[in-house]
């Protein structure tokens, strides 16, 4: 019997119907899937067919918080979602920080199942009384950031958690993602999902607090912890996830200008020390998280003065590098583009990088591009390109649909598309650390560093691994994601789940103190089911070994760097591949066998 962390269960809404229910929360089911990630794709197995187009009202978007989400333990601001994406055409899992997962809990309801299609735009209001059904036809066509002062302002006072979409999500922009509190689950196209149901915004503001087991008990644990994480974390402070963009780019694993190379030659105007100096004004904390990686920066003169947005590493690398574009106001103002009108900056940035080299090469033509230089290092057109994106304009028509789309309408584009699974690549070189590749081919959603694995600690920074090895990376890498499967169904944010002892050899009491259940000893055994259902899943949806390849391009040697010469060909791949199915109990077309489903016991 669980003591605290549970609300208990979890309100489905019906939208076409403006009905609600409450869905019964098993706790046979939390102790096999904890919450999160975990129970957000084992109802996406019960209840999505194998076929189904994400735009129709079928499609269904599944929120769950995790058992830490707004207790008092650090950063506990998590949550998930899953749903048909309309990015990739597959399964998606996406995590978001923001305040909307605590207050949702507080309200009653450990997640929300979204599905059907409102007549006219809604937004749904879930408070202590309940829920409640407000019209949104003046707020669409608003930004994200509209929407959220909208809200605030008629709840002031309160406190609540926003969940929103932009314009471009209401267009049809399939890599649009959804907005919570400042913070988003970017990839895959959530935000289109949700626009075709016709939901503009959600807004939770419950305001009772769950019981914690033992609250004495975590107060002592969570003070400890938010000790070691301040001095561990330093970094994370200073200079947020753009801290690697220096470290990344000396170890020849710079992504640049559509993985043509990966070293870059303009990472002195885009490294974090610069960004610091020139563009740095405040840092921004999510929930309850003592780091407050987040780095808050404007333009303060040049052509996109005014611009202000906290770009990720991720985001730079995508604008940056990729763009090879060295102006860092520019990144901000795209940034910010994509903030406001709801786009993934990741994918937008790679798909802008993947037309960069296609222009170049005379693919895709000048009538296309509507005379707009769109030749890498091109600051100002790439901004525009974003917002050709966010409005389906020309090619940015085309390349708002994102990869798996793109592959049908221009086939002959294929060679210069960085993606698996239809996801475009994080900003990580495969092949300046193989490790990675593995990551990208076998991540559950596709090219993702955060569910396939961040190998870069164990192949980069603390070198437990030779980066160039193929023997030991299915290891590696079925670690790192059954790591990070369970650590997604908790609640909380990545960064801190080394202080509160959810790493690869879980230990600590946190977990416990919250919900009044020991799960340490089987938390990996849970991220190596969720994973075998993601499996499953994808396999239901056709996806199988042909799918965990890399692109073409991953044969090519890279010209320059530390990294210079190196390559991924099909037998190296093959080999990482192999050991990584036989040690996941996947056969050797990637499926999982029946023994191991039996004894991972899903679903
Ligand atoms: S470490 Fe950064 S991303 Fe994580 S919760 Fe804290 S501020 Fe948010």
């Amino acid at each position: 019997m669980f003591r605290g962390g549970y609300a208990g269960k979890i309100l489905r809404i019906d939208l076409g119907q403006r009905k609600t229910a409450d869905v019964d929360y098993p706790e046979e089911l939390r102790k096999k899937y904890l919450g999160g990630r975990g129970v957000a794709a084992y109802f996406y197995y019960r209840e999505l067919p194998a076929v189904l187009n994400p735009l129709n009202p079928e499609n269904k978007i599944f929120f769950i918080t995790g058992p830490l989400t707004g207790m008092p333990v650090l950063a506990s601001t998590k949550m998930q979602l899953a749903t048909r994406s309309p990015d990739t055409g597959h399964y998606l899992c996406s995590n978001s920080s923001g305040n909307f997962g605590p207050y949702l809990k507080f309200a009653g309801y450990d997640g929300i199942i979204l599905e059907g299609r409102a007549s006219s735009p809604v937004a749904v209001i879930i408070d202590d009384a309940g829920v409640h059904f407000q019209d949104a036809k003046h707020l669409w066509g608003k930004k994200t950031t509209e929407v959220d002062e909208y809200f605030k302002k008629a709840f002031a006072g309160k406190r609540i958690g926003v969940i929103s979409i932009g314009p471009a999500a209401e267009r049809g922009v399939r890599i649009a993602c959804i907005q919570v509190d400042g913070r988003s689950f970017g990839r895959g196209g959530a935000g289109a999902a949700m626009a075709a149901k016709n939901v503009k915004a959600l807004v939770s503001c419950g305001t009772r607090p769950l019981p914690a087991a033992d609250l004495d008990a975590l107060k002592g644990s969570i003070a400890q912890a938010a000790k070691d994480v301040r001095q561990s974390k330093r970094s994370h402070t200073t200079h947020g996830t753009p801290q690697y963009t220096e470290i990344i780019n000396e170890f020849g694993c710079y992504p640049t200008r559509n993985f043509q190379t990966a070293v870059f030659d303009g990472i002195n105007t885009i490294s974090s020390v610069y960004m610091k100096e020139h563009y740095f004004v405040r840092n921004q904390a999510c929930y309850r998280c003592p780091v407050g990686c987040a780095q808050v920066c404007a333009v303060k003169e040049g052509s996109f003065k005014g611009a202000e947005s906290d770009p990720e590493y991720e985001t730079i690398g995508a604008f940056g590098g990729q763009c090879g574009v060295s102006d860092f106001g520019a990144i901000i103002a795209a940034n910010q583009i994509c903030d406001e009108e709801g786009i993934d900056t990741m994918t937008t940035g790679t798909l802008i990088a993947f037309a960069m080299e296609c222009v170049k090469r005379g693919l895709i033509s000048g009538a296309e591009i509507e005379g707009l230089d769109l030749r890498f290092g091109n600051s100002e057109a790439m901004v525009e390109m974003v917002k050709r994106i966010a409005r389906r304009e020309g090619l940015g028509d085309i390349l708002s649909s994102g990869f798996s789309q793109i592959r049908g309408k221009r086939p002959e584009l294929e060679p210069y598309m960085m993606h698996v699974k239809g996801m475009a690549f994080a900003h990580y070189e495969p092949r300046g650390f193989h490790g990675m590749g593995l990551a990208f081919g076998t991540s559950s959603r596709g090219a993702c560093h955060n569910v396939g694995g961040w190998t870069i600690r164990d192949e980069l920074v603390v070198k437990k691994y030779d980066r160039f090895a193929t023997k030991g990376k299915g290891r590696l890498v079925q670690t790192l994601q059954d790591n990070r499967a369970y650590v997604d169904s908790l609640g909380i944010c990545t960064v801190v789940r080394g202080a509160l002892g959810f790493g690869d050899s879980p230990s600590g009491k946190v977990l416990e103190y919250v919900t009044g259940y020991d799960f340490t000893p089987q938390l990996m055994n849970i991220g190596s089911r969720i994973y075998t259902l993601e499996r499953l899943i994808l396999n239901r949806e056709g996806l199988t070994r042909k799918d965990d390849l890399l692109p073409e391009r991953m044969k090519e040697p890279l010209p320059e760097g530390f990294a210079k010469g190196r390559d991924i060909t099909p037998a190296m791949y093959d080999e990482m591949l192999e050991e990584y199915y036989q040690i996941r109990g996947w056969d050797r077309n990637g499926i999982p066998r029946q023994e191991m489903v039996f004894s991972l016991e899903i679903p």
